[in-house]
């Protein structure tokens, strides 16, 4: 029944929610005063080779999408073996690349980590302990097998072959999700068919960047578990860089505030929006609501187009619930998604597309610009008619 991890992984990856994200432009100066300038810190670092460090971008032959993103490919597959490390940044990419690449990346994503936590009201420590230091995919992979009796080697409940089909995926779900390094470190020990080691699937605490190398600004940036996707500069170097970065870093921020195993569970007007809005990118004017109906964008596929216009919207439909909540009620709503597990059940008989711990958190903490409350379904349902209020 067991073939091999990577195999496993990919079957049980599912499709939440692209980070790619779209071409940007800041050429408005609206929003910018929410841009928290890049700190001015000195970057130093060493080029290294993984053979030797034993630390990689990746071990897994076909990773899932939802771990890496769409363009980090050649960083687990071409070019696993070499990178530049920093205190707090490792960057993986194409050896034949200029060494400058490697360190202007490094010092790009260390200047604008700071203001990306600060922008997202986290410390850096809070950041990596909430993003855990063990890869989801390998999680997944446990969650997976502890599904079934008896499957792995693992203290499974005496009782567990009586229970519900439920409650043992429940089960499955809590004990993978609670494991430590060291427990993680025992059961693939335990089960050394499953082909990988502790150090295989353990994480630094660093941001792991990798550079592909596209020659365009479509997708230029993505944000995963481990860090951020970005082009090589020698190649394609986009304006606003900073805003960009900052950008990114702030998806690797959602997915560990209010992402597990399954995925980031925010709509993508709601994660781009956040990371349009805290990154000081240019938002759409309010009295300019009516171009765009943002908040049924759940999915990357339903996006339409310019997807320039599309990131401002999304950027002013965050910006509504910016100005009408606290700070504090938006971080306690997306910590309240990404620690519930998803209901599959539920999922599949709810109305609307939107993963449903968004749907319940929104709605037990939004509230509309008048301080009544705001649910989701009133949020796309009504947009404009909230909007008109607001923009008067
Ligand atoms: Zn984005």
């Amino acid at each position: 029944m067991i073939t091999t991890y990577s195999k496993l992984v990919v079957a049980s990856a599912i499709s939440l929610s692209l980070m790619a994200c779209g071409g940007s432009d800041s050429d408005s100066s609206n929003n910018a005063e929410n841009f928290i300038p890049p700190a001015n810190v000195v970057v130093t670092g060493e080029f290294k080779h993984s053979a030797e460090t034993g630390k990689y971008f990746a071990t897994e032959e076909y990773p899932s999408y939802v771990q890496y993103g769409q363009n980090a490919q050649h960083c687990y597959q071409n070019y696993n073996d070499y990178y530049y490390e920093t205190d707090k940044v490792m960057v993986f990419g194409n050896p034949g690349l200029p060494e400058d690449d490697f360190t202007q990346a490094a010092k790009w994503v260390e200047s604008n980590f700071p203001s990306a936590l600060a922008a997202f009201g986290l410390t850096e420590q809070e950041y990596f302990a909430a993003r855990g230091n063990i890869r989801y995919d390998a999680i997944r992979f446990i969650r997976d097998m502890l599904k079934y009796s008896n499957a792995i080697d693992f203290p499974y409940p005496t009782d567990f072959d009586t229970w519900t089909e439920q409650a043992q995926e429940d089960w499955a779900y809590d004990t993978a999700q609670s494991l430590s390094y060291e427990e993680v470190d025992a059961v693939l020990a335990n089960n050394n068919y499953i082909g990988y080691l502790i150090n295989d699937v353990g994480l630094e605490q660093k941001i792991y960047v990798c550079l592909h190398e596209q020659d365009n600004p479509y997708g230029w940036g993505e944000g995963s578990q481990i860090g951020i996707t970005i082009g090589a500069k020698s190649i394609y170097k986009p304006n606003d860089i900073d805003q960009l970065i900052q950008h990114e870093l702030i998806h690797t921020l959602q997915i560990a505030i209010s992402g597990d195993i399954d995925g980031l569970k925010l709509p993508r007007w709601f994660s781009e929006g956040q990371a349009v809005y805290l990154s000081g990118m240019s938002v759409a004017k309010k009295e300019d609501h009516q171009e765009y109906n943002p908040t049924q964008v759940v999915t990357f596929w339903d996006e339409y187009g310019d997807p320039s216009d599309a990131y401002k919207h999304y950027g002013l439909a965050y910006q509504y619930l910016a100005d009408a909540n606290s700070a504090s009620s938006i971080f306690e709503m997306l910590t309240e998604i990404g620690s519930q597990r998803i209901d599959w059940q539920l999922q599949n008989s709810v109305s609307f597309p939107e993963i449903h711990n968004y749907v319940e958190a929104f709605d037990k903490h939004m509230k509309q610009h008048n301080g009544t409350p705001l649910t989701v379904e009133q949020y796309r349902n009504n947009y404009h008619g909230l909007m008109s209020s607001y923009a008067n």
